[in-house]
């Protein structure tokens, strides 16, 4: 940094390093299994009401979009068996998770959450000046409930599945969590889709509960960037006031308005991604290869070498082979919980054909 942004930049910014999110490549050759995007298309309806909202010339670009997504946040509302006063629509869920933060973190109370869990958490709180906690889980991804409820912090931020090990929670988890817990529990669940509970069904039972969710991993959407948040208004409300004014472009409000007018296409492809990743755990089985059980659409796997050995060696030389073959997953060398092991997204099946071959190949090297 130089002088001059030493002298500028604020403190608690000077003092971060930024979120690295997971590798884009700008060349189509790869099966990408790194950032656990949806590996089919989106709903046809999706396009047609994006150049429908175009238009032949683009013209209503001119004008600015509806500053707080009306009629997506009731579509969204709908499709929750919620009110449109329950949720608040952001560019993706990471601004939702921005939003919770910028307005509900205290310089003097800790945020919290869970080791591991979503990496951009603490570079979030770390901005607002905030500290940073993380609660090991007990083996087997036991919850340390009596940890999180004795705590200091104001906000907790609960992954449910939990990201990176894919592992999800239940009910009663989750509501021990909202009845112990004296602040806010933020319940991130971008891998909702894929598991078999949603918080957001106690969104009127709790008024300390926000539910963070996305289109970008089970509507096929990360591309348009479009979350929500679902909570009790009075919390909506306040999460409003921080928002930037027109946070969801045209083309966004769009999308998402269609995304949630095809529930058929949507529960198809997510009962195939389901079916994939069932299948692919099961051939992590045959080879010995440690993974923990998934209800999301990746799964956070050991690899082990010919010679039965693995480790943080072992999963660096793995990921490396399958870069060599144009197969990108995941790798967080800097994360002692996982760096013994690589999170790969669920693709087609014809995909985890080519990374099953890609794991013989390694193993018989
Ligand atoms: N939460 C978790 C746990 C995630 O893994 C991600 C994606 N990296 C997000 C939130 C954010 O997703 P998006 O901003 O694309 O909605």
């Amino acid at each position: 940094m130089n002088d001059f942004l030493k002298l500028h930049t604020a403190n608690a910014v000077a003092q971060i390093e930024g979120y690295t999110p997971g590798e884009q490549p700008s060349d189509g050759n790869w099966v990408k299994l790194n950032t656990n995007e949806f590996p089919y298309p989106p709903s046809p309806k999706v396009r047609e009401a994006i150049l429908d909202e175009l238009g032949g010339d683009g013209a209503k670009l001119r004008l600015y979009p509806d500053p707080i997504s009306k009629n997506l946040r009731s579509k969204i509302g709908k499709f929750f068996g919620l009110s449109a006063e329950n949720v608040i629509a952001g560019n993706g869920s990471d601004d939702i998770l921005n939003l919770a933060v910028r307005a509900f973190s205290d310089p003097d109370k800790p945020i919290l959450s869970l080791d591991p869990s979503y990496s951009l958490y603490p570079v979030l709180a770390k901005i607002q000046n905030s500290e940073f906690i993380e609660l090991p889980f007990g083996d087997s991804m036991d919850i340390p409930f009596e940890k999180i409820s004795s705590s200091r912090a104001n906000i907790f931020f609960f992954t449910n599945p939990n990201a990176p090990t894919g592992v999800g929670f239940s009910k009663s988890d989750v509501e021990r969590i909202l009845n112990e817990f004296g602040g806010l529990v933020l319940v991130d669940e971008a891998y909702a889709p894929f598991a078999e509970f949603s918080a957001s069904e106690l969104v009127d039972k709790y008024p300390n509960l926000i539910v963070a969710g996305t289109t970008s991993k089970g509507w096929g959407l990360a591309g348009m960037r479009i979350g929500w948040g679902l909570a009790n208004p009075d919390i909506i409300n306040i999460l409003d006031r921080v928002r930037d004014s027109y946070n969801l472009d045209r083309l966004a409000q769009a999308a998402g308005m269609a995304a949630f007018s095809d529930n058929e296409y949507y529960g198809n492809l997510c009962g195939i991604i389901k079916d994939t990743r069932d299948k692919t755990e099961l051939f992590f089985e045959s080879v010995g290869w440690k993974y923990f059980k998934s209800s999301s659409n990746f799964i956070l796997v050991t690899p082990k070498n010919k010679n039965g050995k693995s480790g943080r060696d072992v999963a660096d030389e793995f990921f490396k082979y399958l870069k060599s073959i144009k197969i990108l997953v995941r790798y967080f060398p800097n994360c002692p919980a996982v760096c013994d092991s690589v999170r790969i997204s669920v693709g087609t099946p014809e995909q985890m054909i080519l990374l099953q071959n890609a794991v013989k190949d390694w193993i018989s090297l």
